[in-house]
């Protein structure tokens, strides 16, 4: 294990028949990190997750989870993973009561009371059966059991896609404060980029079968910048810069979206003759610059209107 990495994969290839999902993906997440994986619908989220699961095998490449090779997780690695699946099968006769405690009887480090808090806080009544919870309660009930064990790492596939917006903030709190002590880590996927912005300290963006960008959030808002030039001498049209990751050209104004990593801003006023402004962008524009417009078509930033609680 390279450092404290908790999920590590290199080079890492999956396809479905002709069709390669993951195309070389590399990731490595420290210990204590809480990571948003943003994806456009198809983009191989779940795919990456089962891999680094052991629920799929990979075609090639290194997929680890706390140091050891995902397909053959021991029990010991197994107790400290907690996992959500996009689909949740529970019983629906079973109380929820009874639910946790079946789920508990299979960890050795179970804890009823933390499980009890957590159904508490959450609202759900031990009492009630499992098939009389709405999709969201029922969601809701799965994560709190993926936590009853107190999992060092705990990995989520689309954890608050039925919740409301109110229940999803709620939620998306309590994944933080699991994570408080940095020495949990939280792996979520996601296609609503303001929760990633919400809770995330640390964002994989995923763009044909790699991982276009991994790091801080922060970081990666300083590094992508919308750059607006007003020219005094030339129109928008004849000018190119091939440096750029996008140029559209806005009226008497030329838009570029610039990586500073890779182009220095004060250099780009004397260049080409103009009045520069530099524009912050939020998560979900800084998708769209390094994804197109179309990739991202199935990527919200907005809460998701209906209802399912
Ligand atoms: P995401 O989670 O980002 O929405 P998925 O990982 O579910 O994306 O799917 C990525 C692509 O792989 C999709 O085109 C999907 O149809 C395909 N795919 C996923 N699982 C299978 C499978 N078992 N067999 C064939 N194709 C699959």
């Amino acid at each position: 294990m390279s450092g404290n990495a908790v999920i590590r994969t290199e080079n890492l290839r999956k396809s479905f028949g002709n069709t390669a999902v993951l195309n070389g993906v590399n990731l490595e997440i420290q210990e204590g990190q809480i990571v948003g994986l943003l994806g456009s619908n198809g983009s191989g989220k779940t795919t990456l997750l089962k891999c680094l699961l052991g629920l799929l095998r990979t075609d090639s490449g290194i997929a680890q989870l706390l140091g050891e090779p995902s397909w053959d997780l021991t029990a010991a690695a197994k107790e400290n993973l907690g996992y959500v699946p996009q689909e949740v099968v529970l019983m629906p006769w079973m109380t929820v009561g009874d639910t946790a405690s079946y789920t508990g009887a299979f960890y050795e480090h179970w804890q009823p009371k933390r499980v009890e808090r957590l159904l508490t806080q959450g609202g759900i009544d031990s009492k009630k059966s499992v098939g009389e919870l709405s999709v969201g309660q029922r969601q809701k009930l799965a994560s709190i059991l993926a936590m009853g064990h107190d999992p060092r790492l705990l990995i989520l596939d689309e954890p608050v896609a039925s919740l409301d917006p109110v229940a999803r903030r709620q939620f998306l709190q309590e994944l933080i404060d699991l994570a408080q002590d940095e020495q949990h880590t939280v792996l979520f996927s996601t296609h609503i980029t303001s929760d990633v912005e919400r809770v995330a300290s640390h964002v994989a963006i995923l763009v044909d079968g790699q991982v276009e960008y991994f790091g801080e959030l922060d970081e990666l808002k300083d590094r992508i910048k919308r750059v607006r030039l007003t020219l005094r001498n030339s129109s928008p049209e004849s000018l190119r810069c091939p440096e750029a990751i996008r140029s559209v050209v806005d009226g008497n104004h030329w838009l570029l979206s610039i990586d500073q990593t890779r182009v220095d801003i004060q250099t780009l006023s004397e260049r080409y003759d103009a009045d520069v402004r530099v524009e912050d962008l939020n998560l979900e524009e800084i998708f769209i610059e390094l994804c197109g417009q179309e990739a991202v078509a199935s990527v919200s930033h907005e809460e998701p209107e209906a209802s399912l609680t």
